[in-house]
């Protein structure tokens, strides 16, 4: 089945020699992969000098989006305002967020799809009109699909889940962000990023024994911290690099989520070239051959990393021992051989209760073949698990190619569940049986992130991170502190046996083969194709554009809360149970900073009501000022709207009629969100002035008529006791910027040139 787009790909190499050549020139020097992508991918033409790294945005034209199903809602939702015919670049539509693990994948995904219906529908009908490709529920988690279906080399891509750089092991730039990025993508317009920094990570040696991708970003992890990659692309490299797998590689992108970074990457070699062709993509790892080293960064780079990267760390993957990463955090690093000491001194539980592997960090048939290789150990020696384990495909085509090959009937043999081809434990899609007691625990994954209770919810649940291999190892032995390398094990026959290092397979010898990948094509033209969304229901909402600005200065608005301190978009619209009213924005702006602190009582969720004088929470006040046609504002404090690119946090407000927020400082994506939905976004000239805003203020908003680039706009507060200040607030609205917010939003404007 051929799904991705050749036509598309030949055009994009066709085009790479002469803007990276170009952009070689304007350097005067050689490249990394990542500037070769990056300047190859710029919306408008070269300027006159280099971006600086760290400092520049910059526009680019991404090849193609990815959704899941979580967040795709909102972003078609979007997207349909635009009122475009087609999705302007190749785009798809992955369903594996929803589907909740309790029993094992049949009648998971039986429930999952009676009980997501209406939103499995309207995504169906919505790709189908517009020219997605939806991949169904079952068919697998977008990652694995992605790589397996679409990744490419050189090529860029953006992806509404933190996880899509995982295309980064085909050579791929891909980047995640929030729905509004993608819709604006789809209807045509071009993708802000800032410049980034760049990693360079020297690979040296080959893996050995017991040691696999996975230690790789382990290490990583450990050595640069969750936050070492903010804002920086790691890119990949050296002798050591061209002997990992690609899903090894994937797997490494995959987790470069978990220090920050902007996303990760490798060169287009052999290996790749190789996943390419066994996944049906022949013509892609030719096409990519002829402009190989266009693919790769220049050979300077790579023999003197410090002169071209801003950071470079050196791994030799002879040397690398496995790691256990945990608990809580992903970049708390264990060695193996340290790990039982650690066990043993944190007082962790170490019974081991389950052991879980797959998901999109590391479900290859590599992964499958070298956990089974240890499962077939402990049947063939006798040897039962004493822990609980589970096994969670990536794709369905790795599922039917890995039960065809006999492997899901070794994990069998050793009492493994095989779940959905969906998200499932990794994302708290877990009915796990007592998690609710909230006992002290202890599990091991092969997935990427282990937060307290992002599997189960149970927040004494201790969980660690390891490759499946480890996490298998451990499985059987129903104990952390066993060490596979070196330990013994009691079989049933009462002998000591010891379990060898695993033995993996790349690719299936027999070939990858499926019976229904899951996937729906497009209809051809979708002028006829009605998208189904019920009036009556409570998960989705069709949009109704914000309205214009009334052409006038705000008066009168009333303050909804004074937040203090951080301030997330978590702490605006919270996850968790939330997540099922993505697609409905009235229902979910009954989240509205229910998590922000209020300044003036310390307390969450409570906020005064000016008009009745008494407290009530912060969305059922919020409706009462918008009931009585009362604008509001929220005051926030520094870095504001830090956390995620979720753009419900920007249209809440909007939606129950807040008209400005204003703060200290934003975090940067969520003011551009707030622009994008029409509201004002303002920062104090002077911070300290924060501390003038008063829990019954009125505020006025001064100076719109004449609101212009660089200018100033004057916020007058004014108190209850008749007094007021004046306060000179600052915003970084460009031309187009304000045009945004006099449309009503920056939708309005897109759908008022499609009308055209
Ligand atoms: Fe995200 Fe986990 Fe799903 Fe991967 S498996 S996409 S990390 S929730």
């Amino acid at each position: 089945m051929k799904v991705f787009d050749l036509d598309m790909i030949k055009a994009a190499y066709a085009r790479m020699p002469e803007r990276v050549e170009a952009a070689k020139k304007l350097l005067g020097r050689p490249m990394t992969l990542a500037e070769k992508i990056l300047y190859s991918h710029l919306w408008d033409n070269l300027g006159g000098k280099p971006f600086e790294r760290g400092t520049d945005y910059v526009d680019f034209a991404p090849d193609r989006v990815a959704m899941q199903d979580a967040t795709a809602q909102m972003a078609l939702l979007q997207f349909m305002q635009a009122q475009r015919e087609k999705v302007a670049v190749p785009s798809t539509v992955h369903c594996d967020h929803l589907i909740q693990a309790k029993v094992g994948a049949t009648e998971d995904l039986k429930i999952a799809n009676e009980s997501n219906k209406e939103v499995y529908d309207f995504l169906s009908s919505v790709s189908n009109k517009y020219g997605l490709g939806f991949w169904k529920p079952g068919a697998g988690i977008i990652h694995q699909v992605v790589l397996e279906n679409y990744a490419f080399p050189g090529g860029m891509m953006i992806g509404t889940d933190s996880h899509t750089p995982n295309a980064g092991g085909l050579g791929m730039i891909a980047i995640g962000v929030g729905g509004a990025d993608a819709c604006d993508v789809m209807a045509g317009l071009p993708w802000e990023l800032k410049m980034p920094k760049l990693i360079g990570v020297k690979l040296t040696g080959s893996l050995k024994g017991w040691a696999s991708a996975k230690d790789v970003i382990l290490e990583v992890a450990g050595r640069l911290t969750v936050k070492g990659g903010t804002g920086a692309i790691v890119e990949y490299f050296g002798t050591g690099a061209d002997k990992l797998s690609a899903t090894g590689k994937g797997t490494i992108c995959n987790m470069g989520a978990e220090i920050g970074a902007t996303t990760s990457v490798f060169g287009f070699d052999k290996k790749i070239a190789k996943y390419l062709t066994a996944t049906g993509r022949r013509n892609v790892a030719i096409a990519a051959g002829r402009i190989k080293e266009y693919l790769r960064p220049d050979q300077e780079c790579i023999d003197n990393p410090e002169a071209y990267y801003d950071q470079v760390i050196e791994i030799n993957l002879s040397k690398l021992e496995p790691r256990i990463n945990g608990p809580f955090t992903p970049d708390l690093a264990w060695p193996l051989s340290k790990f039982a000491a650690a066990v043993k001194k944190n007082n962790w539980p170490a019974k081991l209760d389950v052991g879980l592997i797959g998901s999109c960090t590391n479900s290859s048939y590599e992964d499958m073949t070298r956990a089974a290789s240890i499962a077939n150990q402990a049947a063939e020696k006798h040897i039962k698990a004493k822990a609980e384990y589970t096994i969670t495909p990536g794709s369905e085509l790795v599922r039917f190619t890995a039960e065809r090959d006999g492997l899901l009937a070794t994990f069998d043999k050793i009492g493994g569940v095989v779940l959905a081809n969906a998200c499932g434990p990794c994302i708290g899609q877990w009915a796990r049986h007592g998690a609710e007691k909230g006992e002290r625990n202890s599990i091991i994954t092969s997935f990427n992130r282990n937060f307290a209770k992002r599997a189960d919810g149970n927040p004494n649940t201790h969980a660690f991170v390891a490759s499946p291999e480890i996490v298998t190892a451990f499985a059987i032995a129903g104990d952390l502190t066993f060490n596979p390398a070196k330990d013994t094990l009691t079989n049933e026959k009462g002998e000591q046996v010891r379990l060898d290092p695993p033995l993996g397979i790349e690719l299936p010898p027999l070939g990858f083969d499926v019976l229904d990948a899951g996937y729906q094509k497009p209809a051809r033209s979708g002028k006829n194709v009605k998208v189904k969304v019920s009036p009556k229901s409570d998960r989705l909402q069709l949009l109704a554009p914000f309205t214009k600005w009334e052409g006038t200065d705000l008066k009168g608005l009333k303050l909804l809360i004074k937040a203090k301190g951080k301030c997330t978009t978590d702490h605006i619209s919270m996850a968790g149970p939330w997540l099922k009213f993505r697609g409905h924005l009235d229902n979910i702006s009954n989240n509205l900073l229910i998590g922000a602190v209020n300044f003036a009582n310390e307390a969450t969720n409570k906020v005064k009501n000016q008009l009745t004088g008494e407290y009530g929470e912060v969305p059922a006040v919020q409706r009462a000022y918008k009931a009585a046609g009362i604008g509001s504002i929220v005051v926030g404090d520094e870095n504001y709207g830090e956390g995620s690119s979720r753009e419900h946090a920007a249209m809440e407000p909007r939606h129950l009629g807040v008209r400005a927020i204003l703060v200290k400082s934003f975090a940067r994506i969520h003011e551009t969100n707030l622009k994008k939905q029409g509201m004002l976004a303002l920062t104090f000239a002077n911070p300290a002035d924060y501390d003038k805003i008063k829990e019954d203020d009125t505020l006025d908003i001064v100076g719109l008529t004449t609101f212009a680039p660089g200018k100033s706009l004057k916020v007058v507060a004014n108190h209850i006791d008749g007094s007021k200040d004046e306060i000179v607030v600052n915003h970084t609205y460009n031309d187009a910027q304000i045009g945004w917010f006099k449309a009503g939003a920056a939708l309005n404007i897109i759908a008022e040139q499609a009308g055209k």
